[in-house]
């Protein structure tokens, strides 16, 4: 048993199974064992591959993206952009030069990065340089002078989620429990009073609080400082009544309770409950749409041409198979989508026009 394990069996012994969301923050971010607090998982050698990784091209069209959204707002002073859960900073430093590319004019932005992983604050550190970034453990301390521009890709996933069985007397939360040195799930004794639709025995459903409650603090800011937010993650169709909850390590799916933080965990999101979430809260919901097709919308096939130009044909073939990779239904071109928040009375974002059928 790993050093989490152990303290993750001693917390259980005290005070009863925890719920998944627990068991996730834990294992995820404990100051001395957390999979994030601990480690870089990106990349080839690591755990996982994310779409800045893939290829610059998605961070620069991210980049062009919200300084497009910032300019239909009239360039507005004292911007301040906003990453969460950055990770290596990679998507950041493609879409700051994207942009100072683009306007040949020093980024017009603030930087706020919303990291919990001191690990990662130092990767994020390296990657972006000299320039001035303020950190900041949740969004609670972002600026209040100004609009905030969001990018937050796979960061809602990395959030932790709650789960719940179907039983004939409704609705209960899946717990974790240690027994026989084991970590496994159970059943909560007590009904729960969870907004979910109604199942059939047997099935899982998933809430995420914490995702809401994130969500809904972003559109109160935007509604009240403007700005706008730019979401992508993985998604399942079947929410909320699906079990998506994962880990995964070295590019493999692995046991969600054996090894705690020692796998990436993560669960799919659920759009249509942020959508809701950000009107209730004053912000209009656009999309989502896939990032396949976001992508598409913004250029990816002009960019992927115009880097290829200057490319060995070693290098071309590499960034074709990273547009396919971030663009194609068998990549993660239809499991990943965007969801744009933006004030009420500002225009449809690039890529979120619906689409004629
Ligand atoms: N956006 C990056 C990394 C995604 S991984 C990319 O696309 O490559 C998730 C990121 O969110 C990591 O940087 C992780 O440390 C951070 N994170 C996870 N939970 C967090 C929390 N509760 N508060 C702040 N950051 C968190």
């Amino acid at each position: 048993m790993n050093a989490l394990a152990e303290k993750l069996a001693a917390r259980i012994d005290r005070d009863g199974p925890l719920s998944i969301e627990d068991f996730m923050t834990i294992c995820l971010l404990d100051r001395d064992h957390g999979y994030y607090t601990t480690r870089d998982p990106f990349g080839a050698p690591g755990d996982f591959i994310t779409a800045p990784e893939v290829s610059q091209m998605f961070g620069e069209l991210i980049g062009l993206w919200l300084w497009s959204v910032w300019q239909a707002a009239g360039a507005p002073e004292n911007t301040h952009l906003v990453e969460l859960g950055p990770g290596r900073g990679t998507l950041m430093a493609d879409a700051l030069r994207a942009i100072e590319g683009a306007t040949r004019q020093a980024s017009p932005f603030c930087l706020h990065l919303v990291e919990a992983s001191p690990t990662l604050r130092r990767q994020q550190r390296q990657t972006l340089g000299q320039r001035t970034i303020t950190w900041h453990d949740d969004l609670e301390t972002l600026p209040v002078d100004g609009p905030l521009l969001f990018v937050a890709n796979e960061f809602f996933d990395a959030l932790p989620l709650r789960q719940y069985v179907a039983t004939p007397q409704g609705w209960r939360e899946r717990l974790i429990t240690f027994r026989d040195k084991r970590f496994e799930a159970m059943l909560s004794p007590d009904p729960s009073t969870v907004a979910l639709p109604q199942a059939p025995t047997g099935r899982v459903g998933e809430v995420s609080p914490v995702r809401q409650s994130v969500l809904a603090t972003m559109a109160q800011r935007i509604a009240g400082q403007g700005g706008a937010a730019l979401i992508i993650d993985f998604t399942d169709r079947a929410l909320p009544l699906v079990d998506t909850f994962q880990a995964v390590r070295s590019h493999q799916f692995a046991d969600r309770f054996e090894n705690p933080g020692e796998a990436d965990l993560a669960s799919a999101v659920d759009f249509p409950a942020l959508a809701r979430t950000a009107g209730e809260n004053g912000v209009a919901a656009h999309g989502p749409v896939s990032q396949g097709h976001l992508l598409a919308a913004l250029g990816i096939e002009a960019r992927c041409a115009t880097l290829k130009q200057n490319a060995s044909s070693e290098q071309a073939e590499a960034l074709d198979a990273a547009f396919n990779r971030l663009v194609s239904p068998e990549g993660m071109g239809e499991d990943f989508v965007a969801l744009a928040l933006l004030p009420n009375d500002q225009p449809i974002p690039a890529g979120f026009e619906v689409r004629a059928s």
